[in-house]
């Protein structure tokens, strides 16, 4: 018999019915003030903590709440506060707070956003800290303070959860470019005074996420976090609790299990066999918390094997816990209202996860309902896995056939470019757009009324018709060359091909966090994927037939659709995604059938795919290019492949992204003003590139000037006949009057460069 603990490393922060956001866009309007927000979080960290008890936690954490992010108030927490926008923070905390979130422009003070990013391989997007010269760290410890009173004030066991130093340094930047590790020995008093400020507060356990130890490290790295957690060994401190999770700790198993710490988390879902390889590394007084069931995706657990792993660790096992923390999905399954067929049962949100963390505790304190519960979700399990639900043998039979050949174009670009030159007789440096166009209040609108069955199939359709319309015109105003139909009767670019194709269903709670108030609602992908009917063909027809120039076809890529949807853990990642390419390859043929000459895949998420360990890369860009290229390959040599991506850093993918063979990529690169190209000069990619001209992530509209002086970079590494002429990403949040002048500009940009051209020739 053991007596295990069950706890979590961390709950959603939102809300189930999304609490947390409607009280921050409330307060940044104005219709709300400091105290009543201050409330509204507090009310849910008090929902959350009663609902895990109730749920079976023994224990819980705290500060895993954030009102925005928990990097940002680490950052915060140790005084990592820009000078921009330290007389901000000293005026009010809290708008000086928000203000390093989002920006701030109040006439006063006009401050910039820090930089955001993806956490690790999530699409939770974190706060760059921002370190600066003669960086200093001091301690605001009010926040871990605070919600450690409120938990014991409640009678509760918690356990303050923050992010380590070395991770912490790792994830920000430097201003003046240098190592931010070399900050170490000056963090790490402040650090452990927060420890020894804890304890004097009454807390037991602290709990020290260090998920960079599931990264590639170098020596530095590895000094780093023996010099860290020595210094933090010396300190007056609660027992701490090492956290690692989202993937083993593989060659840094023996660094990590020897860290003078009281416990050490793994991650046992991503990596079930590591607790084999970290046990004999352990010392003998070092406790463990098993990451047992996945906090990463919304299914029901394999209880035994979680069993096992508990029996396996033996007396060294003191806590169950999900893998990482909860933040990663939903709040509670039982408000789903919508789940087709027995997809319900199979599924399990952060209160479910608990209960399920409860019963693997119960049967190995040898409490018999516990094993009978038990058996019965095994049941279920295995029910899933069984269900014909999961399996389109057509499908599996078309996949097992498919040739290699099917991922290759019939030609190499050099013949294609000259069939499509023919077919679509564009200008030198083409201009276009990336797909969607401003998703106005009346675009909105006009979808919820038809959701809501206030407005008749046809009559949203000729909403929507008359909006493509217009969107062709102004185009054609601007004078661009390539056209889209602008995407209006899309709400998400993944959801509205998920709601099309089998194996995908979608939940009416499912939200989680991508960043501060921003949630998503992924898709949930089930089983075999197929295409019952075309998806876009109907729009893009439409809008080809009403427009002289050509209409670009617009999809969304298997990668992308796989990357932002919950995943069925039955099979590969790889196989889902090709099932995704195979429905989409139908779709780009009947786009071609129909007389689109253009077809364009977005493939934003291709980056943020990418394993954590290098070593996992080659392996996953295989997939993930074979799948593009399946999806890509069946047209004929004229008809042109685009593709588009964002969001990310390419230049160490940039062999990758050139083997998806598309003729034609755009790309972000506004940002980083065309630094990106520097791959592209060493790698000298053939095909056609759109570097993104302008931002559309702000306001800002440049001038034709800006554009250009871009433009010109961008030829110091291409050439001319490569070039395309577009913004960096899809306009869909941006209003109409920026939209206008700033293609407006970008227009003449291109003829600029053109009449340029014509003057050397
Ligand atoms: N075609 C999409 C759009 O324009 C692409 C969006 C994206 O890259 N995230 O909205
Ligand atoms: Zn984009």
């Amino acid at each position: 018999m053991i007596m295990i603990s069950v706890t979590t490393l961390g709950f959603p922060r939102i809300g189930a019915r999304r609490e947390l956001k409607q009280a921050l866009e409330s307060f940044w309007k104005g219709d709300r003030d400091a105290a009543a927000l201050q409330a509204t979080a507090a009310g849910l960290r008090e929902r959350h903590w009663r609902l895990a008890v109730a749920a079976g936690a023994d224990s819980v954490p705290c500060n895993d709440f954030s009102l925005y992010d928990h990097v940002l108030d680490t950052a915060v927490l140790f005084d990592a506060i820009p000078a921009s926008h330290r007389a901000a923070f000293e005026d009010d905390p809290l708008s000086g707070y928000f203000a390093l979130a989002r920006g701030l422009q109040d006439g006063r003070r006009d401050l910039r956003a820090l930089e955001m990013t993806k956490w690790f391989d999530t699409n939770y997007h974190y706060l760059v800290p921002q370190f600066e010269p003669g960086q200093r760290f001091s301690l605001r410890a009010d926040k871990p303070l605070a919600e450690l009173a409120q938990a014991r004030a409640l009678g509760l066991d918690a356990r303050p959860v923050l992010l380590g130093p070395v991770t912490l340094l790792k994830l920000g930047k430097r201003t003046d470019g240098g190592d931010p590790r070399e900050l170490l020995d000056a963090l790490l008093p402040a650090y452990a005074e927060l420890l020894a400020t804890l304890k004097a507060a009454g807390a037991q356990w602290v709990q020290i996420d260090e998920p960079a130890l599931a990264l590639d490290l170098d020596d530095a790295d590895r000094a780093a976090y023996r010099r860290a957690f020595d210094a933090l060994a010396e300190a007056d401190s609660p027992q701490r609790l090492l956290a690692t999770y989202f993937g083993a700790l593989g060659d840094n198993a023996a660094l990590a299990a020897q860290l003078p710490v009281e416990a050490l988390h793994l991650d046992l879902v991503r990596a079930p066999q590591q607790l084999e390889a970290v046990l004999p590394l352990l010392p003998a007084d070092r406790a463990l918390s098993l990451g047992v069931v996945d906090g990463r995706n919304i299914w029901r657990a394999d209880l035994d094997a979680a069993l096992s792993l508990a029996r396996r660790a033996g007396e060294r096992a003191r806590w169950l816990a999900p893998s990482c923390s909860l933040l990663h999905v939903p709040t509670d399954l039982e408000l789903e209202r919508k789940l087709p067929g027995p997809l319900k049962q199979w599924m399990a949100y952060a209160k479910q996860k608990i209960e399920e963390l409860r019963l693997v505790a119960g049967a190995l304190a040898g409490d018999a309902a516990a094993e009978g519960e038990l058996a019965q979700a095994a049941s279920a399990r295995a029910a899933r896995l069984a269900s014909p639900l999961l399996r389109n043998a057509q499908v599996r039979k078309r996949l097992a056939a498919a040739e290699p050949a099917m991922t290759r174009r019939a030609s190499a670009y050099p013949q294609r470019i000259a069939l499509q030159q023919q077919r679509l007789k564009l200008p030198l440096f083409p201009t276009t757009t990336i797909g969607s166009f401003p998703q106005t209040a009346q675009v909105r609108q006009a979808r919820a009324e038809h959701k809501a069955g206030r407005l008749d199939d046809a009559g949203y359709r000729a909403f929507l018709e008359n909006e493509t319309v217009q969107c062709l015109r102004e185009q054609e105003a601007l004078g661009i060359d390539v056209l889209v139909h602008g995407e209006f009767e899309r709400n998400d670019m993944v959801e509205y091909f998920g709601e099309q194709l089998d194996g995908f269903a979608f939940t009416s709670h499912g939200w989680v966090q991508s960043y501060g108030s921003r949630c998503v609602k992924p898709p949930v992908l089930f089983g075999d994927v197929a295409r019952p009917r075309p998806m876009t063909v109907e729009w893009s027809r439409f809008a080809q037939d009403h427009a002289a120039k050509p209409v670009k076809g617009m999809l969304t890529g298997p990668v992308t659709i796989l990357q932002w949807s919950f995943v069925r853990d039955d099979q590969p990642r790889a196989d889902s995604c090709r099932q995704i390419a195979l429905a989409l390859r139908e779709e780009v043929l009947d786009l071609e059938a129909a007389g689109i000459a253009a077809i364009q895949i977005d493939e934003p998420a291709l980056r943020e795919g990418l394993p954590l360990r290098r070593a996992d890369w080659p392996a996953y860009l295989a997939w993930a290019g074979e799948s593009f290229r399946l999806a890509a390959s069946g047209v004929g040599d004229a008809t042109q492949i685009h593709t588009h991506m964002c969001y990310a850093e390419f230049n160490d993918i940039i062999d990758a992204v050139a083997a998806l063979d598309a003729d034609v990529i755009s790309i972000e690169t506004s940002r980083s003003r065309m630094e990106l190209l520097d791959a592209f000069v060493r790698y000298r990619y053939p095909n056609g590139i759109g570097p993104g001209v302008y931002d559309i992530h702000s306001p800002r509209v440049p001038d034709e000037a800006e554009m250009r002086e871009l433009l010109d970079k961008a030829l110091d590494v291409l050439e001319p006949a490569q070039l395309w002429v577009n913004p960096d990403c899809g306009l869909k949040t941006r209003g109409w009057p920026e939209v206008r002048a700033a293609l407006r500009a970008m227009v003449s940009a291109a003829q600029g460069l053109r009449e340029a051209a014509r003057a050397e020739a």
